[in-house]
């Protein structure tokens, strides 16, 4: 009878009331029995131990100790008066001292007594004393053996007047751990709790709130992690096997011309293990019958177009149009020249349609389409407007994820009868298990390889005061016929404060690097699309040397002779911004060069990130910093409603944990995805996700 214990009012509890009650639920949303339980300590202290006095002499932190009072006395003039007492183990002795309360403690204190003592032991003009302890007299014949782990609870001012500080809340989740009625059913399986060796629920949850020692609290943590992911694993593998019972896809069944001619006669490479795994991937999900909602992450520069363009060609072997679509224009432009250059010399024809687009050339786009003679289309959002109607689109790949939402994806969807196949590509990869978690929806694949030859990128940090070695570098680079970008952050929200530094630096670049012998280009995102076109052009082929720019470069933009990212006030960008910027070099045959240049002065956030870029190039590696920095909501933009059930389980340093979770997940879906014989599974599962459940089935 467990489940209706639990949701018990709160104020039923011995020691509350109905007015502590209502302050517990204004001030920490604790209403029942439940939440309480649920309520946990966010540290414990330590008193499972009982120190010698030899010990803390080495000791930093608090410590227990098992003493003798020999002496009590008054000191000091009426100004700074204080209260002196020695304890001893019968040969070394320390000393106590109360400022406050003085009459009280004195008279209260037992000279020859044993006392159990416990604070934080200082040192005081040679002597080791301990400043207002913590006392217990211990009757004579007591065997002491600890105190056990103590919790310490958050708690507030108003609680804290009213009594509930951290050992007052302590008392309340000690009063109901230990109510004979408490009595939790066990709904994970035992095999489970062997495995990891694991304490049932029952236990679990007393231990988590006043565990005996410390490896018992250990594993109960771990316990309670591990269901908080368990369950959200649970609903998320639910949440998507719903989706894929309720939506059919398209078919992709035959691998037809339009692939082979292009993998046979035109690839102009091999492709990585990396890539082929992949494909083989989203060839299975297309051709299974079933709505393909994928996401596809790979590093900067590990080839995720040409497994894009691979697709597009398969969704037209089987009769559909596809479509790529980019956040910004630039990027839908280069794409375009891609793949317009990849398809070189075969019959398939592709158009760019972005906000630019010229309205003649939009209205043939528009028939194009309609008719069905044009199968492949790029493009910004402008892809998205209701007037563009595609005869029978059957693939939409959105290239950078993070730019897009979730509305975005589902404007695709009424792009046909049946929603087309979906492929997100994104350079900010997470660890799978974790891209599987914050993006539940969508099943995931992975390029974990660079293509081969690549030379890794020298990055360094220099601080503002070795501008003058970095132009010289800059220069000699130049000379021999590389190209540099210079980046400056613009961030919308200073943007006439940025803009203004980015004029500036403009000029002051021109003046290092003057006509006739220096070109320097620069792009925007205020400039007109056309007069970007063209700066971007000049860069590109080579008329300039140098391109000042603002982060509208930082994705996917291909000049191969660039060989140096500098970049401005590198301590205003993220971590992932850096590591897409960094990407922009690199990309021919010679080596490259990053320099994150920053002011003297810096967080200690921003070094972390200034020696991670310099340390490391690998792109999941730098998310998971980014991750830790950052948190998980921020780092991916849109917040998951189950994130936010996690308490004790954190998604960044949990990570084995969230592992296990997702087998153990996977596992119950494959044996019993009905929960016929987990009925209390299937409770606490209701419980957590309540009208959010998932049931495949009315019962
Ligand atoms: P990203 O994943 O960052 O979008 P791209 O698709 O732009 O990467 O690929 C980066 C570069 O690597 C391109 O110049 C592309 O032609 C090249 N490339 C891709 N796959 C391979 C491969 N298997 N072997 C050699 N070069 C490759
Ligand atoms: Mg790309």
């Amino acid at each position: 009878m467990s489940q209706g214990f639990l949701e018990t009012g709160i104020e039923y509890l011995k020691g509350v009331g109905p007015q502590k009650a209502s302050l517990l639920k204004e001030e920490l949303a604790i209403k029942t029995f439940g939440d309480l339980l649920r309520y946990y300590p966010f540290r414990y202290v330590d008193r499972t131990r009982v120190h010698t006095l030899l010990e803390i002499l080495e000791e930093e932190g608090e410590v227990q100790l098992e003493l003798r009072l020999s002496r009590v006395e008054e000191i000091g003039g009426p100004k700074a008066k204080r209260l002196v007492a020695m304890a001893t183990d019968g040969q070394r002795s320390i000393e106590l001292v109360w400022f406050k309360g003085i009459k009280w403690i004195k008279s209260s204190l037992v000279i020859g007594g044993r006392y159990v003592i416990f604070g934080k032991p200082s040192r005081f003009k040679g002597k080791i004393n301990i400043v207002h302890p913590e006392m217990e007299l211990l009757v004579p014949e007591q065997e002491f053996k600890g105190k056990g782990m103590q919790p310490v609870y958050h708690t507030t001012e108003k609680l804290s007047n009213r009594g509930l500080n951290s050992s007052g809340i302590a008392r309340l989740t000690g009063e109901l751990v230990r109510n004979p009625h408490f009595q939790l059913q066990e709904y994970l399986p035992t095999a489970w709790l062997q495995q990891y060796n694991w304490p049932e629920a029952q236990e679990a949850f007393q231990n988590v709130h006043h565990p005996s020692y410390g490896s018992i609290l250990e594993k109960a943590i771990q316990r309670i992690k591990f269901e908080e992911f368990f369950f959200l694993e649970l609903h998320l593998l639910r949440h998507k096997l719903n989706h894929k019972k309720t939506y059919k896809g398209f078919v992709f069944s035959k691998v037809g011309d339009a692939f082979n001619d292009f993998y046979f006669k035109q690839l102009p490479f091999e492709l990585t293990d990396a890539q082929k795994r992949v494909m083989k991937e989203i060839r299975a999900d297309m051709g299974s019958g079933e709505h393909m909602n994928r996401l596809l992450q790979g590093d900067v520069g590990s080839g995720k177009t040409i497994v894009a363009l691979l697709c597009m060609l398969l969704a037209l072997d089987n009769g559909f149009q596809a479509s790529l679509m980019a956040p910004t224009e630039i990027l839908a432009t280069q794409h375009y020249h891609t793949l317009t250059e990849l398809l070189d010399g075969l019959p398939y024809p592709i158009r760019l349609l972005t906000g630019s687009t010229k309205t003649a050339q939009r209205n043939e786009i528009h028939s194009l389409l309609e008719s069905g003679e044009l199968p492949f289309l790029v493009g910004t959002h402008a892809l998205l407007e209701e007037k563009v109607k595609f005869k029978n689109l059957g693939l939409a790949i959105i290239d950078e994820q993070h730019r897009f939402g979730v509305a975005q994806r589902a404007a695709l969807w009424k792009k046909n009868t049946l929603p087309p196949h979906i492929l997100v590509m994104t350079a900010t990869p997470i660890p799978r298990t974790l891209a599987m978690t914050v993006h539940g929806d969508l099943d995931v694949s992975v390029i974990d390889e660079l293509p081969p030859g690549r030379k890794p990128i020298k990055t360094v940090h220099r601080f503002e005061n070795r501008r003058l070695e970095v132009i010289g570098f800059m220069k000699q680079e130049i000379a021999k016929g590389r190209q540099v970008y210079v980046v400056f952050p613009l961030i919308e929200e200073s943007e006439t404060l940025d803009y203004k530094n980015l004029q500036e630096g403009f000029q002051h670049i021109q003046d290092l690097f003057p006509r006739p012998e220096f070109e320097v280009a620069m792009v925007h995102g205020q400039m007109k699309p056309e007069e970007k076109d063209f700066e971007m052009k000049r860069f590109a082929e080579g008329v300039c040397q140098i391109l000042v720019a603002t982060t509208v470069i930082e994705v996917g933009v291909n000049v191969p002779n660039a060989t140096v990212m500098l970049v401005e006030s590198a301590e205003r960008f993220g971590l992932s911004q850096l590591h897409q910027l960094r990407g922009r070099v690199g990309r021919g045959g010679d080596q490259s060069y990053c320099i994150l240049m920053t002011g003297q002065k810096l967080s200690n956030e921003a070094r972390t990130r200034m020696e991670t870029m310099v340390t490391t190039q690998d792109g999941f590696r730098i998310a998971e910093v980014d991750l830790q920095l950052r948190g998980p909501g921020d780092l991916l933009g849109t917040q998951q409603s189950g994130l936010m059930d996690l308490k004790l389980a954190s998604l960044t340093k949990d990570a084995a944990l969230l592992h296990i979770a997702r087998d153990k997940a996977e596992e119950i879906l494959r044996s019993d995805e009905e929960f016929e014989q987990l009925e209390a599974m299937k409770i606490e599962y209701r419980r957590r996700y309540g009208k959010k459940a998932i049931w495949f089935r009315i019962s």
